[in-house]
């Protein structure tokens, strides 16, 4: 089957990721020089390194987008929205937590032209109203975010998100799939999307990996804007993983037995593989 490479637009033969050989071939070794810099990664504040495929698959999918304008990316761990400008965007916006990794981003603008503008953003706390003013003149195309995969996380970021999106441009979620504990996360979010009135008007074809088993593997949803869900306030909840507290909150499952059953047997299930696999972290499939 025919398909227009999401990059340069000329015909080939569809397999996995949506770019021809040449774009692929082209952002590879963009990737080699930019991903030599990214900083080594904290485990504690969420951070997973992602597949060489799947970031170039993740970064073809969300430039459908992409109109010349700004891309804003909520969280950067991943390196995913470096890429933009070769999918035609003036600049790229982060709001990230880690100072290492703002760095590292506007490191890459300079070394390929490209213009990064940074806000150093703790998501638990509400967001200052400078973030909102400064930002106002950049025409964002659209949001992407990754964000902690547990419910009170994934509220937390896309509120933000919501929140932060003053032109109502079409947000990007990534959402795991896979193991029980993920699927009943889904289940939840899907939940949370409906009652706020949130459409999903998209979903890439392709699936996510990441360098690191104990991150299953994802998609990502495009979703239209709604106003925020909880305001502008600081977020009361844990994001780093399932509680009680948030489970019982309205925004809650009210499933927390299960949700952190299904947890512990995946997390006990990847320390038994790890233990008894110690298999390399290749960036490369
Ligand atoms: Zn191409």
């Amino acid at each position: 089957m025919e398909f227009n490479c999401r990059k340069c637009g000329q015909k080939f033969d569809l397999y996995d990721i949506e770019l021809c050989p040449e774009c692929q071939k082209e952002l590879v070794e963009i990737c080699s020089e930019v991903y030599k810099l990214q900083p080594e990664k904290i485990r504690k504040i969420d951070q997973f390194g992602m597949k060489l495929d799947s970031i170039l698959s993740q970064s073809a999918y969300i430039s459908e987008s992409f109109h010349g304008n700004a891309a804003a990316f909520f969280g950067g761990y991943d390196g995913v929205g470096l890429l933009s400008k070769f999918f035609g965007q003036r600049q790229v916006v982060l709001f990230e937590l880690d100072t290492r990794v703002l760095s590292w981003w506007q490191h890459i603008g300079k070394e390929y032209d490209f213009e990064v503008l940074t806000y150093q953003y703790d998501a638990l706390q509400s967001v200052p109203d400078e973030f909102i003013n400064s930002g106002k003149d950049d025409k964002i195309d659209c949001w992407r975010t990754d964000p902690p995969f547990n419910c009170s996380g994934m509220l937390c970021f896309l509120n933000r998100i919501l929140y932060l999106n003053t032109n109502g441009a079409p947000i990007y979620l990534v959402i795991p799939y896979g193991p029980k504990w993920a699927r009943l996360l889904k289940h939840n979010i899907f939940q949370l999307l409906r009652d706020n009135k949130i459409r999903i008007i998209g979903v890439s074809s392709d699936k996510y990996e990441y360098l690191d088993k104990d991150a299953p593997d994802s998609f990502i949803y495009k979703m239209k804007a709604s106003p925020p869900i909880l305001g502008n306030s600081n977020f009361p909840f844990e994001i780093k993983g399932a509680t009680y507290d948030f489970s019982e909150s309205p925004f809650g499952c009210h499933q927390y037995s299960r949700c952190k059953k299904w947890r512990d047997e995946w997390d006990n299930e990847i320390q038994k593989e790890k233990f008894f696999n110690k298999g390399s972290n290749e960036r490369c499939k």
